[in-house]
């Protein structure tokens, strides 16, 4: 690992008079960073929650198909852009992944609930993982790489358990600058309770609106099948854009941009931008990479309700972004 950048002499003098202290926290570190390899996947360590989880959601938007109503299909596609676009592309990656842009308080809330109805997990996992993938993206230490497998990297990485502790300090480590906030703590305190809680929402909208038939349509579609599409757009980020498209420029991941990705996951497919530019809120740099999550930003920023964002669109093949430390925008470059 290479030693850390920074630009000011004096805070160099710091870091080298704290050597032994960071080297221990490095250390540290590369004891979280191997619990995300690929061996720990096995039958004693299989995080049984999220499995069953999965399973009944793809059980239950198999199930959607016998529950058909029209109400339920437009509550399924509207949850799916407000979870999909607004909670996780626009919230949980680019505002706290990588901080593209900043929030007041009213919209930070709106949109971290919205990341946390997705059920992709808690604001802190979801975006400490994130960062983890842009450190180590591609090589040993990637939390999901296609290149230790598609399956692996589509859902399978899901599946291996660590326990509460290693979760608080992997946030420690990759998302300390907004572990301690409150409204960030209450969402990691609460994050079941709105998960289950919006399955009994949808069931009992359902059924006061037309009995015990439109509860479980609304249930089926507006939860299970409505995530089960969700996460495989999300998963497809992982697997597919580091495996097929085009690049516009020269990562050294082997992030691509593909177009259909680009369009189930509301402009995430645009990913080798983002790999090279993950500080920048649009992902589309070129004309014709639309980017549905970036008109929500621009509406948030029309309204007052998002500031400081970073719009600058870099110079056709510009030199990949470069971050000294997790945490500023999610990327820490090795050597
Ligand atoms: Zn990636
Ligand atoms: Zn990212």
């Amino acid at each position: 690992m290479s030693s850390v950048i920074l630009d000011q002499p004096a805070e160099e003098q710091t870091a080298a008079a704290s050597q032994p202290k960071k080297s221990k926290k490095r250390e540290e570190r590369e004891q979280i960073i191997a619990k995300f390899h690929k061996e720990h996947l096995h039958w004693g360590n299989v995080d049984w929650v999220v499995l069953i989880w999965m399973a009944g959601i793809h059980i239950g938007a198999v199930a959607a198909l016998f529950f058909i109503s029209w109400q339920a299909i437009v509550t399924c596609l509207v949850l799916h852009w407000a979870t999909a676009s607004i909670g996780i592309c626009l919230g949980y990656h680019r505002y706290l992944s990588h901080k593209s842009f900043k929030l007041r308080a009213p919209a930070e809330f709106f949109v971290l609930l919205c990341g946390v109805l997705s059920g992709e997990g808690s604001p802190l996992t979801w975006a400490a993982t994130h960062r983890l993938h842009h450190q180590k993206s591609d090589k040993h230490g990637d939390p999901h790489s296609p290149f230790e497998g598609n399956w692996w990297s589509h859902l399978l990485w899901l599946f291996v358990y660590r326990d509460k502790e290693l979760n608080d300090k992997f946030a420690d480590h990759y998302i300390p600058d907004f572990k301690n906030r409150p409204m960030i703590q209450f969402f990691e305190k609460t994050y079941p309770l709105w998960l289950i809680g919006s399955g009994f929402a949808m069931y009992g909208i359902g059924y006061a609106m037309g009995g015990n038939y439109m509860g479980w349509s609304m249930l089926l579609w507006g939860l299970c099948a409505r995530m089960a599409f969700v996460y495989n757009s999300t998963w497809f980020v992982n697997s597919a854009t580091h495996l097929w498209g085009y690049r516009n420029y020269e990562t050294t991941d082997q992030s691509k941009n593909l177009w259909w990705v680009a369009i189930v996951a509301y402009g995430e497919g645009w990913h080798n931008n983002h790999h090279a530019h993950p500080s920048v809120a649009p992902a589309g740099h070129r004309k014709w990479e639309i980017d549905i999550t970036w008109w929500s930003i621009k509406a948030l920023r029309a309204i007052g309700m998002a500031y400081d964002v970073n719009d600058r669109i870099p110079e056709k093949h510009a030199e990949p972004e470069v971050d000294p430390e997790p945490g500023k925008n999610g990327i820490l470059v090795t050597k």
